[in-house]
């Protein structure tokens, strides 16, 4: 995050995962959503900096819903937005996604394969319409 985000943005945040394709998955599913197929409505943070407890990152997190995108059940998107105060308003888990794609090859740490990209893209279209929910929710709510 270089700017604060949107007032009414929702923040997509995906785990660190690094070594592992299922973390690729959650970075990957989380750019689609912001970058492509919901820029206006979303934005995200790096992990490590609420980690750290960087101030503006935690009062983002306080004060926009929040979408995480984990690569496995440690869930450790979810816990530190969790653990820095943040409203978890929807909480992924890419793992949960391969039930519907028993056998699928998705790839490894460095790079996915046609499996992994159908496989995320489905996690993000399913985490854009989230966001679009969620917006709408605040919008009545305000
Ligand atoms: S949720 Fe799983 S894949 Fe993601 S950073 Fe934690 S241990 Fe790694």
């Amino acid at each position: 995050m270089l700017t604060e985000p949107a007032k009414n943005s929702v923040l997509v945040i995906p785990c660190s995962g690094i070594g592992k394709v299922h973390g690729l998955m959650s970075r990957e599913a989380t750019y689609l959503v912001t970058d492509e197929l919901a820029p206006a409505q979303t934005d995200t943070l790096c992990l490590a900096l609420l980690v750290k407890g960087d101030s503006e990152a935690v009062a983002a997190v306080g004060s926009h819903a929040c979408i995480t995108i984990d690569g496995c059940a440690k869930a450790c998107a979810e816990k530190n937005v969790t653990l820095a105060g943040g409203r978890v308003a929807k909480a992924v888990q890419v793992a949960e996604a391969f039930k519907n794609h028993r056998g699928a090859k998705p790839g490894n740490a460095t790079a996915l394969t046609d499996d992994g990209w159908i496989i995320t893209r489905e996690i993000a279209e399913s985490v854009a319409c989230e966001a679009a929910r969620l917006q709408a929710c605040e919008e009545v709510i305000r």
